[in-house]
């Protein structure tokens, strides 16, 4: 049986993981409401893309 609803989290492997559908962005914006954590999931893959709070998006030329 397989909960797609509680992704685990891959840095405390705590099951308290909330998912963000970034449509624009092509991504889910997940975070782990154990630890804190924030990361980016690419949405066909779900291959991690990096933690959020680390990597900001905004970047200049
Ligand atoms: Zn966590």
């Amino acid at each position: 049986m397989i909960d797609e609803g509680h992704l685990r989290c891959p840095f405390c492997d705590a099951y308290e993981v909330d998912r963000l559908y970034l449509a624009s962005a092509h991504l889910d914006s997940c975070e782990c409401r154990s630890c804190g954590a924030r990361w980016d999931e690419d949405l066909e893959t779900g291959a991690f893309r990096g933690r959020a709070a680390r990597t900001p998006v905004i970047t200049r030329d």
